[in-house]
């Protein structure tokens, strides 16, 4: 390995030993990896080819897929020679693993788990592709200034990406505008506009490089980058137009998380990719099939939530206009074909796009969607359903300006649509799918996440991994439910006594980066409770925070207490114009000011929030974290996955009844976990029967003097009315009902201080945790979407 990196580094980076800088090591260190990975990728490729097999093909506008070395090396088995070839040269291979920007090209959940099932499908040796976009920038960088949130360009090309291999020869045209000509049976689509797809691919390496599939992501070009005569004459920007208009298709990620962006860009982007991913499906299976009948037999086609679901419509284009067949055909191949995951039930992320913009951008397809939607009704009509339902069902909203909805058509073209925790998936039966369910029942099926235990606890918690492997052995590597055989030792005193002093250690190290980032101390041996995903108000960031501040005036009130000393972590962002939850990050960073400033409770209360939560992030605060907070209102969090990676890693959760939390206490049990608030049916039942939050707040001593004191300024004395109207919010309306859930979670977290107290309970519990949540492996996933929705094997 030695040898090699330092032959790399000569010739294809272009330097000697002496001359290479850090970054060249680490693009020496990438390329002599890359060289084993490329073996193992062609032997994939060249084995599906020859078994003629089917294919999984996974459409995702995020893939949040974080940093790769690590990932490759450890799933190749190398880190061993990799540390040893590096250190041979006096080089630290965590340090050079540090100068690996994040592929930060998701928000959050979404993103984050269409990663974890690509290493899982390879991992599970299912050959597949993944589709998506290159963003050029992908999801801001968050910095904190003055406590608010400033967001800037990530950078993560910057300095080139040693993992991605460009693919000129894999060129598709993707049209927009223009107009449709019928001539008889033929219907031509002449589109105004015509933006180059190229694709770059990056391999994906499963858990002891079984296979290697492909994330295969989408750049775009003018077809003409430059116009000459425009160049000669004089107009040099002009002449670079075409291309510029390309270029600002892969810009940016839409710093949305669950409401729709709504600009027309964010449309342009989803049928960008979706178009070229179906010409390259259909292609392919064209070259290695012939007939596009049998489609669905060799390809099966995921929609990760309603984002890529105009290719439904682009498929049938395809095989009608480009491939001949009958409408009805054709119709019965995509649904044959495709399938669709749902991820939020909330009415204002269901995206719908309007229909005058829809027609304009693309024509043909406005037209086959309605021609699909005759085909919907029709049978909608034959089953006897009502107006209402047949209104509902319809892909185009009817009810003031038209909308063309985006889910309805995904579910319509799919032969399954899959939730993704078994309560948020009886809730699409209840609510946003009553009436396509009772149309189609049998379609909806669930799925309950999954997260990849190599980046989740081999390669972010060596440690832990060490130590499990010491007490039950290493068949958990391949099997992550042979995890349970750690039930056996959950009483064992001495494991919990090392279990301990694992987490210490990364609290340790969690504690150095927090110093070194934000110069804030923190003590190792307190409680680190963490709450860190995407800030959003159904989240309840608030909710922890309001708790954070009656527990600081308690302190204060009560010095004479036997207080848990505690860390409070957050970290998170906020999409750019979603006022509240910026307001909500700049809250926490004003308490944080005002407690950690605060001697009289010193080391008994801190709080921090970290900049910039991202996958790299994520991998150095889960392995450190004592309590993992899940405290969205019940019914709203799909799934959650964050939830498992904390368990996983020996967390104690606190949480409500909701999403995958749920699955979760079914299986560590409810001495293990603590569990508030009220449940999905409650929640629905009060917003029906009215709910007086100012009420409950005036009720509550504790919940009252905090929201008091937040509204009248005490951590903003610099601008008292700061947090008046978000705490006015609370007492007019409280959407999200944290006054209802107020008590019960303050009295769940002193049972959590109780629990601390007493060291071998806390440590049985978080053995508990970790040696029941190995069902949470997204290959446990990946194996039923194959088994259920996929037919591969
Ligand atoms: C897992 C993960 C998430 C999802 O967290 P939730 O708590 O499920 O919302 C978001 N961002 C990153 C970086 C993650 O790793």
């Amino acid at each position: 390995m030695e040898e090699r990196i330092v032959s790399v580094l000569k010739h294809r980076v272009g330097k000697n030993e002496h001359a290479a800088k850090p970054h060249d090591w680490y693009n020496a260190a990438v390329y002599t990896l890359r060289d084993q990975v490329i073996d193992a990728w062609i032997e994939s490729t060249t084995r599906t080819h020859e078994a003629k097999g089917k294919r999984v093909y996974y459409l995702s506008l995020e893939f949040l897929i974080g940093r790769l070395l690590r990932d490759a090396m450890s799933n190749l088995d190398l880190t061993g020679e990799m540390t040893a070839a590096l250190a041979a040269h006096g080089l630290d291979l965590a340090a050079i693993e540090e100068l690996e920007p994040d592929a930060a090209l998701g928000n959050g959940g979404l993103g984050r788990l269409a990663a974890c099932f690509m290493e899982s499908l390879a991992t599970l040796d299912i050959p597949a592709y993944g589709y998506g976009i290159r963003y050029v920038n992908g999801m801001f960088r968050q910095r904190i200034d003055e406590g608010w949130q400033v967001e800037l360009p990530e950078t993560w090309l910057a300095h080139g990406n040693p993992w991605e291999f460009d693919r000129p020869e894999s060129a598709y045209e993707v049209g927009f505008g223009g107009e449709v000509v019928s001539e008889g049976d033929t219907v031509t689509w002449n589109p105004a506009e015509v933006i180059e797809a190229n694709a770059v691919d990056t391999p994906v390496v499963g858990w002891r490089g079984k296979r290697v599939n492909t994330l295969r992501l989408w750049t775009a070009n003018a077809i003409d980058p430059i116009r000459l005569d425009a160049f000669n004459a004089g107009d040099h920007i002009g002449a670079l137009s075409a291309q510029m208009r390309a270029d600002s298709l892969v810009r940016v990620l839409y710093p949305a998380d669950s409401s729709p962006a709504g600009q027309e860009l964010r449309l342009r982007q989803e049928f960008f990719f979706s178009s070229a991913s179906i010409q390259d499906i259909v292609r392919r299976h064209a070259q290695y099939h012939g007939d596009v009948r049998t489609l669905p037999e060799k390809a099966a086609i995921q929609l990760n939530d309603t984002h890529p679901s105009v290719a439904v419509a682009e498929l049938m284009r395809l095989l009608t206009d480009e491939h001949g067949l009958a409408f009805v055909e054709a119709w019965d191949i995509t649904r044959r074909t495709v399938s669709y995951t749902n991820h939020t039930l909330l009415p204002e992320a269901l995206e719908s796009w309007p229909q005058p913009l829809f027609e304009r951008l693309l024509p043909r397809h406005m037209q086959i969607v309605y021609a699909i939607n005759g085909l919907v009704l029709k049978e909608a009509r034959e089953a006897g359903l009502s107006p209402e339902s047949i209104a509902a069902i319809s892909l185009i909203d009817e009810h003031g300006e038209r909308r063309v909805r985006m889910a309805n058509l995904a579910f319509a073209g799919s032969h399954s649509v899959n939730g993704v925790a078994a309560l948020h998936t009886e809730l699409m039966k209840e609510t946003v799918f009553k009436d396509l369910h009772a149309l189609y029942p049998g379609r909806i099926n669930n799925k309950t996440n999954g997260v990849t235990p190599r980046r989740w606890l081999q390669q972010c918690n060596p440690r832990l991994t060490g130590l499990i492997r010491e007490t039950i052995g290493d068949g958990f590597l391949d099997d992550a439910e042979k995890l349970e055989a750690l039930n056996a030792h959950a009483g064992d005193a001495a494991l919990g006594e090392r279990i301990d002093a694992v987490k210490r250690a990364n609290k340790v190290d969690l504690a150095k980066h927090i110093k070194d980032l934000m110069g804030i101390t923190v003590n190792p041996d307190a409680m680190f409770d963490v709450q860190v995903k995407r800030i959003h108000e159904y989240k309840r960031q608030l909710l922890n925070l309001i708790e954070t501040v009656a527990l600081y005036d308690e302190m204060r009130s009560h010095p004479e207490r036997d207080w848990v000393p505690r860390v409070k972590i957050f970290g998170g962002k906020a999409a750019s114009s979603y006022h509240n939850a910026k307001l909500i990050i700049k809250l926490a960073n004003d308490i944080a000011r005002r407690v950690n400033g605060d001697p009289s409770v010193g080391d008994l209360l801190k709080v921090v929030f970290v900049p910039n939560y991202n996958v790299s992030q994520a991998e150095r605060i889960i392995p450190a974290a004592d309590l993992s907070e899940q405290i969205s209102t019940a019914g709203m969090e799909a799934s959650g996955t964050g939830n498992m990676k904390f368990a996983l890693n020996g967390a104690l959760t606190i949480g409500t009844l909701d999403g995958a939390n749920i699955e979760i206490l079914e299986r560590v049990g409810d001495d293990n976990m603590f569990i508030f608030g009220l449940t999905a049916e409650e929640v629905a039942a009060r917003r029906e029967n009215g709910y007086d939050p100012r009420a409950i707040i005036e009720g509550s001593r504790e919940l009252c003097q905090a929201v008091h004191s937040i509204a009248s300024g005490v951590f903003s004395p610099d601008d008292p009315g700061r947090f008046a109207g978000l705490m006015d919010g609370l007492l007019d309306s409280d959407w999200f009902m944290l006054a209802a859930d107020f008590d019960s979670y303050a009295a769940a977290q002193r049972a959590v201080d109780e629990r601390w107290r007493n060291r071998a309970a806390w440590r049985t519990s978080a053995i508990r945790n970790i040696a029941n949540v190995g069902w949470f492996s997204s290959d446990r996933t990946i194996a039923e979407y194959a088994r259920d929705i996929w037919n591969v094997t």
